[in-house]
């Protein structure tokens, strides 16, 4: 798979991009990430990439043509054969979940648009945008971090980017509720014991101790997600 990224802070990717998961992906082959240089498209002395927002207000606007040309650039024009999906990050836009990552981990080929200031040009998003994706409801600068939550999302789900496929399916929402405690060495720490199911070699029954905790967390903390799988909160 391919990700492109459009920025006017490239320099934020750099470190990202080579740890963890998503470095060992990226090294592997599993995924390209290329990310580039939105003013790279300006034209003007000044490589500038904004303006004052038609019918005044605070702040700048992200102008529309250096936007468009660099997606046009990246993924072609927009047409029923374009491989590429563009996306836009926007407090906007649809929120991002499981699902949604998984959606877009079958994808050829994406360009994430990262937006700063007040935002960008309406006109850039009728023209070239395919789909606005929010990280939650809350209010960031820029584009970025929810690029980065996208690309680190997706890459994970490749097949090959994680080692035991396990982890991924016990993974929080991709069961449809909440993961469970984790414990680790030493068997007692500040006094406080690992749970004796865990230690007692019974696979069976850890299973259960697990999914039991996982069902608890989920009631008590996201309700909501037991409803949505049609389950009564008892
Ligand atoms: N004025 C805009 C917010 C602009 S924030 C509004 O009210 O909707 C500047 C940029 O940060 C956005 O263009 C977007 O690319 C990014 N951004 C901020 N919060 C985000 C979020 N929750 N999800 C995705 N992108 C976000």
């Amino acid at each position: 798979m391919r990700i492109d990224v459009l920025t006017i802070f490239p320099q934020l990717f750099e470190p990202f991009l080579r740890a963890g998961i998503l470095g060992h992906a990226i090294a592997e082959g599993l995924v390209a990430v290329s990310v580039r240089d939105l003013r790279d498209w300006t034209h003007d002395r000044h490589r500038s990439v904004d303006d004052a927002p038609y019918g005044g207000g605070p702040g700048m606007v992200m102008r529309p043509e250096p936007l468009v040309a660099a997606i046009e650039a990246l993924a072609g024009p927009r047409s029923s054969q374009r491989r590429a999906l563009v996306v836009l990050l926007s407090p906007q836009g649809q929120r991002l979940d499981q699902a949604g990552l998984g959606a877009l981990a079958e994808r050829e080929q994406l360009v994430l648009v990262c937006g700063r200031y007040e935002g960008v040009d309406q006109r850039a998003i009728e023209l070239a945008v395919d789909l606005e994706l929010s990280i939650g409801d809350y209010v960031l600068s820029g584009g970025e971090v929810p690029a980065m939550a996208v690309i680190e999302g997706v890459a994970r789900l490749l097949p090959g980017a994680v080692g035991n496929p396990e982890s991924i399916r016990g993974d929080s929402f991709a069961t449809g509720i909440l993961g469970g405690p984790q414990y680790t060495r030493p068997p007692v720490f500040r006094g406080l014991a690992v749970p004796e199911v865990l230690v007692s070699g019974n696979h069976a029954a850890v299973a259960e101790w697990r999914a039991e905790r996982a069902r608890d967390i989920t009631r008590r903390r996201r309700p909501d997600l037991l409803a949505a799988l049609g389950e009564e909160e008892s």
